[in-house]
């Protein structure tokens, strides 16, 4: 099957008269006919169900859906974002150990490897993306056990060199995880180009109707955990009778161990309802992506023509730095652009208030066509200079382009630039 109808038919296949859409099994629990048959789904707790805090029926048609996606062996449904890249690193990281991350990357994922993370005695290695082979390498220390980067960053909106970062974790025996929130399945295969684990936050395109938060993990199946470097995977985990998760579970090693110990220690499973609401947005992923890609082009190109503009960045415009890696890794850039206004501060406010269609809020990647502005909001605390130095200009709109009719928004647009001098 091709995309457009995995998104609709992958992960459930009614049988003789049930229902066409995937039932929400609101159930926290599930009956069985005798004690000893309890027992031996805790023997393997793969092979059925047993409680919702770690598997459900709506959740799992989500996570088979969005395995086939990305061509994983398996994936594992969390509450949020923030809940898959915690668990991601969790997996494979304890107290002692370090990984490294490209600095251009979500504010709420630095947070977490910066302070919450290091509390937890994880260090955090942040490398240039830019940066050399040779350079990379020399961040690695002994006890470094996986890269992490995000497909089209945000908000910087850069591209990842998959190839780079993927030879450089390789070579060094760990692997490369991936967030691929921004480009989806439908405009980036990240396990086509090197990665190892993707992690998303659903709550961006995936549901795309701003309806749910949420958060998935997916495994490739084809990093080698074997390989010395990752003990818990192949010894035997005393708090799971004794199972050595490459032994009993092979490709499925990692998704199967990060459901075993941390879904049932951590307990950050979606609720049925939840999964069933972004199962509804999945099922267009495919057609939404395309016409947000086509309509955020022509936003970009009219921004790059106004001069009411200082910059744009959107990885789908010749000029832009990205262009070339949006070339290789990506199907389009996404609806999410960044432009530098003339005037700073008071101009992008200006903008933004005058906006009529474009709805100013803490989002992206919505439906609706939505604007924030970084300076005053998601980085309010900063003062100008500090801005400067974390790369955000006083002056930055990030522009996240809806699914409404093109010259609507672009209308909506220049009415907006017009009420700035
Ligand atoms: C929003 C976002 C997250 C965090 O996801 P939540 O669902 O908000 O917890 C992680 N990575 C990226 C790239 C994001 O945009």
């Amino acid at each position: 099957m091709r995309d457009e109808t995995k998104c609709l038919h992958s992960g459930y296949s009614p049988k003789n008269s049930e229902p066409r859409v995937v039932p929400i099994v609101q159930s926290t629990t599930y009956v069985y006919d005798s004690t000893e048959e309890v027992a031996s789904v805790f023997d393997e707790p793969t092979k059925s169900l047993i409680y919702s805090r770690f598997a459900n029926p709506t959740v799992m048609a989500v996570e088979n859906k969005i395995a086939e996606l990305e061509g994983g062996v398996g994936a594992m449904c969390t509450t949020s974002g923030q809940a898959a890249t915690l668990l991601a690193i969790l997996n494979i990281c304890n107290s002692g150990d370090s990984f490294i991350s490209t600095t251009e990357i979500y504010g709420g994922t630095v947070n977490l490897f910066s302070y919450t993370l290091k509390k937890l005695g994880i260090e955090c290695i942040y490398v240039d993306a830019n940066a050399s082979e040779e350079e990379i390498q020399k961040a690695f220390k002994t006890n470094t056990k996986a890269v992490f980067g995000e497909t089209i960053a945000n908000p910087a909106l850069k591209v990842l060199d998959f190839e780079k970062l993927s030879n450089i974790a390789h070579k060094n025996n760990v692997p490369l995880i991936v967030d691929n929130t921004f480009a989806t399945p439908i405009l980036c295969k990240p396990f086509e180009y090197g990665a190892d684990i993707i992690i998303h936050s659903t709550t961006k395109y995936m549901d795309g109707h701003a309806v749910q938060v949420g958060g998935v993990i997916v495994d490739s199946g084809n990093f080698d955990w074997t390989n010395g470097k990752f003990p818990e995977f192949v010894e035997p985990d005393e708090s799971y009778h004794g199972i050595s998760y490459t032994e009993t579970y092979g490709k499925a090693a990692y998704i199967i161990k990060a459901r075993m110990q941390l879904m049932r220690d951590f307990g950050v499973y979606p609720a049925a309802h939840s999964a069933f609401l972004l199962n509804l947005g999945l099922e267009t992923l495919a057609v939404r992506m395309k016409q947000y890609c086509e309509n955020a082009l022509e936003v970009a190109k009219y921004f790059e023509k106004s001069d009411k503009i200082e910059s744009v960045t959107y990885p789908g415009l010749e000029k832009d730095v990205s262009y070339e890696l949006a070339k290789k890794y990506l199907k389009g850039s996404s609806g999410v652009i960044s432009i530098i206004i003339k005037g700073g501060r008071d101009n992008a406010i200006k903008f933004m208030d005058s906006l009529e269609l474009a709805s100013n809020e803490v989002h992206v990647a919505d439906i609706r066509t939505c604007v924030l502005h970084p300076a005053s909001e998601t980085h309010r605390q900063l003062t100008d200079e500090q801005l400067v130095a974390a790369g955000i200009d006083a002056g930055l709109v990030r522009f996240s382009v809806g699914l409404e009719n093109i010259n609507d928004i672009i209308s909506d647009i220049e009415q907006a630039l017009n009420k700035i001098n």
